[in-house]
């Protein structure tokens, strides 16, 4: 396959120069580099400018409530455990609305991927403030700044039990287009923050600024594997910011320990009628 067959006949109608641009490409091309036909994986998405990439991508896909992604993907997952269920949400939806849903993901190790398009901004609403905005922050929900310090996701997500935390960047396509292709194969909830710069409407987090502060972590000899090192980088934010993979175990996933969860897909068993004429009455 090539890139363009993972394309819809709709085109993408984001704002010249946005990141999701780039974390579209990267997705299709770790899609495709990986091998897995489309009709053996859902992409369900959050609410949001990231979620209209729901009508660009042809695989199955479910545009979800507003911070509900991550649950439905959790049950699709279950409901059929041979298909690939990826996540894609922004802070706003994820962090905002879903925060609950995230942490009790990673605790569980649901057996999905998210990406999570971290703009620091609610854009498709016009640019109001989000929970990874930084103190400070002046939008139109906080014209004197946002008073709240900042979610930093990977802290969160490694403090939750994540067994794949890693971040990437939109200005660095081929290492994002490697961090999503090792997500995908992670077995359990691996979890990939994206820096995607709103260019219309985060004048601070634009690609001037990130490109003069990424680092890759990997090249500098940093090994994912040290819990209490991964909490030390994910804390890192200023003049240096780290990009790569900062922790990876092998946790077993949720499904392991479900015992329904045994054998064929729950999808491909046969369908065993009941009556459930007397549950029904006890309900009445
Ligand atoms: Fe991208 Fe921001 Fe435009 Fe939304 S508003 S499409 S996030 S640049």
């Amino acid at each position: 396959m090539s890139i363009e067959q993972w394309n819809t006949t709709i085109t993408p109608t984001w704002c010249p120069g946005c990141g999701n641009h780039s974390l579209w490409n990267e997705l299709k091309r770790a899609l495709d580099e990986l091998k897995i036909p489309a009709h053996k994986i859902l992409i369900v998405y959050g609410i949001g400018c990231s979620g209209n990439m729901y009508n660009f991508v042809k695989t199955y896909g479910w545009h979800s409530l507003h911070g509900r992604a991550v649950p439905t993907a959790v049950g699709a997952k279950l409901a059929n455990k041979d298909l690939t269920v990826i996540v894609v949400g922004g802070d706003g939806d994820g962090l905002g609305e879903g925060m609950g849903h995230f942490i009790h993901a990673l605790r569980g190790n649901a057996n999905i991927t998210y990406l999570l398009h971290n703009n620091k901004i609610y854009g498709l609403t016009t640019g109001q403030s989000s929970p990874t905005s930084e103190k400070g922050f002046i939008s139109r929900s906080t014209p004197a700044g946002q008073i709240e310090i900042p979610v930093k996701p990977l802290k969160l997500a490694l403090a939750a039990g994540g067994g794949f935390v890693a971040r990437g960047y939109a200005g660095k396509p081929n290492d994002l287009k490697e961090l999503i292709k090792k997500g995908i194969q992670h077995r359990g909830f691996s979890f990939i923050d994206i820096l995607q710069p709103c260019v219309t409407f985060n004048k601070v987090n634009t690609y001037e600024f990130y490109n003069s502060r990424v680092y890759d972590l990997a090249a500098n000899g940093y090994e994912p594997t040290d819990y209490n090192q991964a909490m030390l980088k994910a804390d890192e934010w200023g003049d240096k910011i780290p990009l790569g993979l900062f922790y990876h175990d092998s946790r077993e996933p949720y499904e392991d320990d479900l015992p329904q969860e045994q054998g064929q897909a729950i999808v491909a068993r046969p369908v065993v009628k009941r009556n459930l004429t007397k549950l029904v009455k006890e309900f009445m």
